[in-house]
């Protein structure tokens, strides 16, 4: 079996899209009330689980700040964290390959 790291999931590519579209509002329409990518619904602060399926295990990083649909539970996290998270998961890899396969990280203590 080929081992790729970060394999394009289809919750990837949505994850992208909701990004770069909640990147394009903000700078077009310069809206505080963020609208969900999905269903147009309000989304609200909120404190999530973010979960990255690898070959090696499962990262799961607690406590993640994010924006979530309040109709679809669509979930979007801002650039900041998006780079945080980025940040965490390679970490998370390296200790993942000596021995365990599931990683569950605080995110607010690793950003701290
Ligand atoms: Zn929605």
């Amino acid at each position: 079996m080929a081992a790729i790291h970060g394999s394009f999931t289809l919750e990837k590519w949505f994850y992208i899209m909701n990004y770069t579209m909640g990147r394009w509002r903000q700078e077009t329409q310069g809206e505080d009330m963020m609208k969900c990518g999905i269903c147009k619904a309000e989304m609200e602060e909120a404190t999530v689980s973010y979960t990255e399926d690898i070959e090696q295990g499962v990262i799961v990083i607690r406590h993640v700040p994010a924006q979530v649909c309040t109709e679809c539970g669509n979930t979007w996290y801002s650039g900041t964290v998006a780079a945080q998270l980025e940040k965490i998961v390679d970490k998370a890899v390296t200790s993942l390959s000596i021995g365990s396969e599931v990683s569950i990280i605080n995110y607010t203590k690793s950003v701290a």
